[in-house]
């Protein structure tokens, strides 16, 4: 249950005094949420100062002014061009006030010859009058000490004036309740940190520019807050399932041995590695669950299928999970080439087999007659039984999220679980996304590859690299054509692939074959197929996904628009013509306006081969939504904090989360009771009802 001390927070902004239905909705959807907490979390971006004060003579012109004035007189304009305006007066001299747009009756209730008015905003001297068009603020003279001050400037949306932020921010910050301290003391005192409260006040009220950095004393401690809920929640997550009893996997080794002699390489030393960090988790009798990172071509596959068979070894069964069709097509492929040889049994199970095949397979698997199934994420969701689930891989599987691993680890048979990934993570998006996780990095490629020759072409050079293309398949090369994404919608881009399909089609004939999303499964095979033939030399194909195959012979990779594609998918296309074999070549080719950062990106891939530089790189240039292919990413998880200048911080919270959680591992203890407020706070509550009920 909500600690009651939140109520305030989770109180919703509706009962603010002035905000109606309209400004209701304009207003959540600017703060990205209807609760008075979530509007706290939208903190201003600037102040004016409008402390600047004096008798109307001495005024410095274009200085925002802030001062109590007598209305003297109205003059309604001559011509339709001209403002109306109000002469004012104090003791000392004349201010006129400009109105271009106005409403005549209005200004004359609003400002009554005769009455005193405290109004703000910017003064200029024009045709020897000193002037200020259109008042910020006319209020009450009793208003002056309020006006006369810094005013925060709130990020506001059509429709939502700063008055209106600043007043519902002021019945806000009203309701902020005395928190127990939930950070250490020392550490609070070491870095000059306010108080919860403090920080939030003097967050919404700054005082001079700096109080606006990412990096001043309340701001500083807000996003420490949300990262240490965040970390917190996820450690206890990580060392809470670490407990869960599992099995312990512990086989006798026959089967690894006998496929690493038949695989024709060595395995690196990190493949190595990770294996033996893999089968600790296995023998070790709690359920695991641990990320492999691995960039394109480092080898991913060999490692999840003695994993496998360590578990296939103890007579369990296992399972792959791709997510794609053709990925999962893929490794069966791969994996029952393997099996052959083992005498094991590997199947294929995806939505598309139905009937008396998927009865069949799923009788079998039932009885235990099948050692490794290969499937999709969909079979997560499908009832498909096994006789003795005692391990699964999620390939690629980035996508997913904490709380489908929590469902997933919930399970029957409490299978281990490994997730493997080859879009490197940068650290900060690894903690913040999975730090409920184990990790592990295999962060070698096998010795014998080679570089691929990466070349950036404007898209005017077309008809070149067409004539080189024709010389190059004349040789026997054989070429993948990704077509651009033009915008979010399948069509558009479906339509540019074919478009560029025919026209490829003139210079190669019956050469070029085309594969999209909204093929039928059996014609986007047929056209695979004879891509691995060679009976088609260039495949023209719409998305990432459909490229998401391995055809070893093919040696080019030409990517049309590649600025419209994040850095890791332009990596990840790349790794699929990188072999041991032959050189590769990777064109990328862009289209005209370039912005700086857009070149910047396309030296990046050309300069470096490296997927987790490549990453970070990405990450600073784009943020981490566009890095996971996801707009949820870790970056825009927070309200306060933003990993861009808090990635420190990010790492003492993480530690400090250990550290808590290694002294008080039910947060029991008095700081242990505070910090349970402040997962509440932060909507961290799922972690706390999973693991530390009652
Ligand atoms: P990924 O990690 O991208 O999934 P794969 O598992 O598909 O990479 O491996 C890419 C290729 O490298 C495969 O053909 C695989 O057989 C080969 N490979 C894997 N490990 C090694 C190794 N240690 N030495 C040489 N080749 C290897
Ligand atoms: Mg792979």
């Amino acid at each position: 249950m909500r600690p009651e001390i939140l109520n305030p927070f989770y109180s919703s902004i509706s009962n603010l005094k002035g905000i109606g239905s309209r400004y209701f909705t304009l207003v959540s959807n600017l703060c990205g949420g209807s609760n008075v907490f979530d509007l706290l979390a939208h903190l201003p971006y600037n102040i004016i100062d409008r402390r600047y004060t004096c008798p109307i003579k001495d005024i410095e012109t274009g200085k925002i002014w802030t001062g109590i004035v007598r209305i003297d007189k109205h003059l309604e304009p001559k011509s339709k061009k001209q403002p109306y305006q109000v002469i004012c007066t104090d003791v000392s001299g004349e201010i006129v006030l400009n109105f271009f747009k106005y409403y005549k009756d209005s200004l004359k209730k609003q400002l009554p010859v005769g009455s005193l008015k405290t109004i703000s905003g910017k003064t200029e001297w024009f045709n020897g009058h000193l002037q200020m068009s259109h008042p910020d603020y006319i209020s009450e003279p009793s208003n002056f000490n309020r006006l006369n001050t810094l005013e925060p400037v709130y990020p506001l949306t059509n429709g939502v004036t700063n008055k209106m932020m600043l007043s519902l921010s002021a019945q806000a910050l009203e309701k902020i309740p005395d928190f127990a301290e939930w950070l250490d003391s020392s550490f609070v005192n070491k870095n000059h940190f306010p108080t919860f409260k403090q920080a939030l006040l003097a967050a919404h009220r700054p005082q001079k520019l700096e109080d606006l950095s990412p990096h001043s004393p309340m701001r500083t401690r807000l996003s420490y807050d949300e990262l240490l809920s965040n970390q917190l929640a996820l450690s206890i997550a990580r060392s809470k399932h670490k407990k869960r009893a599992g099995r312990s996997i512990h086989g006798s080794g026959f089967l690894r041995q006998k496929l690493i002699q038949n695989l024709g390489f060595d395995l690196t030393e990190a493949q190595e590695r990770v294996l033996s960090e893999i089968y600790q988790d296995q023998e070790a009798p709690f359920q695991a669950l641990r990320l492999i990172q691995g960039d394109v071509g480092c080898g991913k596959t060999v490692v999840a299928m003695l994993a496998m068979l360590n578990a296939v070894e103890c007579g369990y069964q296992t399972c792959l999970m791709a997510p794609t069709e053709i990925l999962a097509k893929q490794h069966m492929e791969t994996l029952s080439a393997w099996a052959e040889k083992l005498d094991i049994k590997v199947e294929l199970l995806t939505g598309k087999i139905k009937g008396k095949k998927r009865s069949e397979i799923l009788e079998r698997l039932a009885l235990g007659q099948i050692d490794i199934l290969i499937g999709t994420h969909a079979l997560f969701t499908e009832d498909v039984r096994f006789k003795d689930l005692a391990f699964i891989v999620v390939d690629e599987q980035h996508r997913f999220g904490v709380k489908q691993r929590l469902e997933l680890a919930a399970k029957a048979f409490k299978p281990d679980i490994i997730v493997m990934t080859a879009t490197p993570i940068p650290r900060t998006l690894v903690l913040t996304r999975f730090g409920d996780m184990n990790y592990s990095k295999i962060d070698e490629l096998p010795k014998n590859r080679k570089p691929s020759d990466t070349r950036v072409i404007p898209l005017n050079k077309l008809p070149e690299v067409i004539k080189a293309l024709q010389r190059q398949i004349a040789l026997g090369a054989q070429a993948y054509w990704v077509c651009p994404l033009v915008d979010e919608s399948e069509k558009s881009d479906l339509a540019a692939a074919i478009e560029r399909f025919e026209s490829l089609k003139k210079f190669f004939g019956q050469q070029v074959g085309l594969v999209h999303g909204q093929m039928k499964e059996k014609e986007k095979d047929a056209v695979m197929e004879q891509f691995h033939k060679g009976e088609i030399k260039i495949l023209v194909a719409t998305t990432v996904i459909e490229v998401g195959v391995n055809v070893k012979q093919a040696s080019i990779m030409i990517i049309e628009r590649a600025e419209r594609f994040g850095l890791s998918q332009l990596h990840q296309l790349r790794g699929r013509i990188k072999r041991a074999e032959h050189n590769s070549t990777c064109l990328l080719i862009y289209g005209y306006p370039l912005s700086a950062v857009a070149k910047e990106r396309l030296q990046i891939m050309k300069n470096s081969e490296d997927g987790f530089l490549i990453a970070e790189k990405d990450l600073e240039l784009r943020g981490g939504g566009e890095v996971l292919g996801t707009k949820q990413s870790g970056f825009e998880l927070f309200k306060f904090a933003n990993l861009e200048f808090h990635k420190d911080l990010l790492y003492t919270a993480h530690k400090d989360a250990e550290m808590i959680l290694s002294l008080d591992p039910n947060l029991r203890s008095k700081r242990g009771e505070a910090l349970r407020i402040l997962l509440y706070l932060f909507k961290q509550d799922d972690a706390l009802r999973t693991y530390l009920a009652g």
